[in-house]
């Protein structure tokens, strides 16, 4: 990456109302067939082009023909049944209705890979394509086959990887797992989670990130926050080990979320994408804010392994708001990029 600071979304991005409904998770789509196919990649082409107007350096799908950052990928999946579902509690937090895995899970073809095709033959910028995470991935379902957490999220890892590898190959520059779950579980993220994410990018030459965040701005995410107290200190339990990895960048909740900053010293070494804009909240960040919460990570993050990002996903949000957090992300950038420059 040649620009100081790039900047970049942690995932998805809201889609145009003629696509979906809007500002809501698991929007129902409003077209149908060849209609859908193509509103698909028309908002592909959409979102594309309010990132690079945004002044966003690493572009994204902004997730634009996904239902969900789960759900979606795990319906391409064989040994998953979406008729026989069983409610389980996601994360500790809230009851859901969930699929049911029935036999060995395998990917019947590739899932994303044409999309990123499609984003590549777009754009020069470097994009970021982002997978969930095996771990965020079991515990969205109900496992009647494996009988083990620990073995279907290796069996998805597998999947992951044979994914990942086809997305590299398509020209995606960064790969991402999203594991919110590794804010939850931390004796299974240090038993095995890691490991895990390990396996997904195994033989990889493209730079691989994780996501771990406190979720999108929904009501059962906000009302778990209020549980946890002044201080969040989630981050420490799994970050000596993630540490040790071979993933490339950690990309995490800063900004408005009560994460002690001091803890990015305990990832000292890698790459780090800063959430400075809050994905709970339509209030637009100035870009002070922005470059306060950078030069705060500053202290903890070398300057050329610092990438500006968001708290996690703007989907639930208006297109509006999301493209003004944006703008306040780049901006906010590009003044601590001035200071940086200007001092060295
Ligand atoms: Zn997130």
């Amino acid at each position: 990456m040649k620009v100081l600071l790039p900047t970049s979304t942690a995932g998805s991005l809201p889609k145009p109302r003629w696509l979906a409904e809007p500002e809501q998770l698991w929007s129902p789509w409003t077209l149908t067939g060849d209609a859908l196919v193509d509103g698909k990649q028309d908002a592909l082409r959409v979102t594309l082009h309010e990132q690079q107007l945004a002044g966003v350096d690493i572009v994204s799908d902004g997730e634009q023909t996904r239902q969900h950052f789960v759900t979606t990928f795990i319906e391409h999946l064989a040994g998953v049944d979406f008729e026989n579902r069983k409610t389980v509690r996601i994360r500790n937090r809230y009851d859901a209705s969930v699929p049911t895995v029935i036999g060995p899970v395998s990917r019947k073809a590739p899932v994303f890979v044409d999309d990123a095709k499609f984003l590549r033959a777009q754009t020069d910028k470097p994009i970021k394509w982002a997978l969930p995470g095996p771990m965020t991935m079991i515990d969205t379902l109900y496992d009647d086959h494996y009988k083990s957490r620990e073995k279907l999220a290796w069996e998805f890892a597998k999947i992951l990887n044979q994914e990942a590898k086809e997305l590299e190959a398509a020209g995606v520059n960064i790969i991402q797992f999203d594991e919110p779950a590794f804010n939850v579980f931390f004796d299974e993220v240090n038993d095995w989670g890691i490991a895990c994410l390990e396996r997904a990018i195994e033989g990889l030459n493209c730079e691989t990130a994780v996501h771990i965040c406190y979720g999108y701005g929904i009501k059962a995410n906000t009302d778990w926050k209020k549980t946890l107290g002044n201080k969040w200190r989630q981050y420490e339990e799994v970050f000596p080990k993630l540490q040790q990895s071979n993933i490339d960048i950690i990309s995490l909740e800063c900004h408005n979320s009560r994460v002690p900053i001091e803890l990015l010293a305990l990832i000292r070494g890698k790459k780090v994408m800063v959430g400075a804009i809050d994905v709970a909240t339509n209030e637009i960040e100035t870009p002070e804010e922005v470059a306060n919460t950078l030069r705060e990570a500053l202290k903890y993050v070398d300057a050329d392994k610092l990438y500006p990002s968001t708290n996690c996903g703007l989907a639930p949000l208006s297109r509006e708001v999301a493209r003004d957090k944006l703008s306040a992300l780049a901006t906010g950038a590009a003044i601590v990029r001035a200071e940086l420059e200007s001092a060295g």
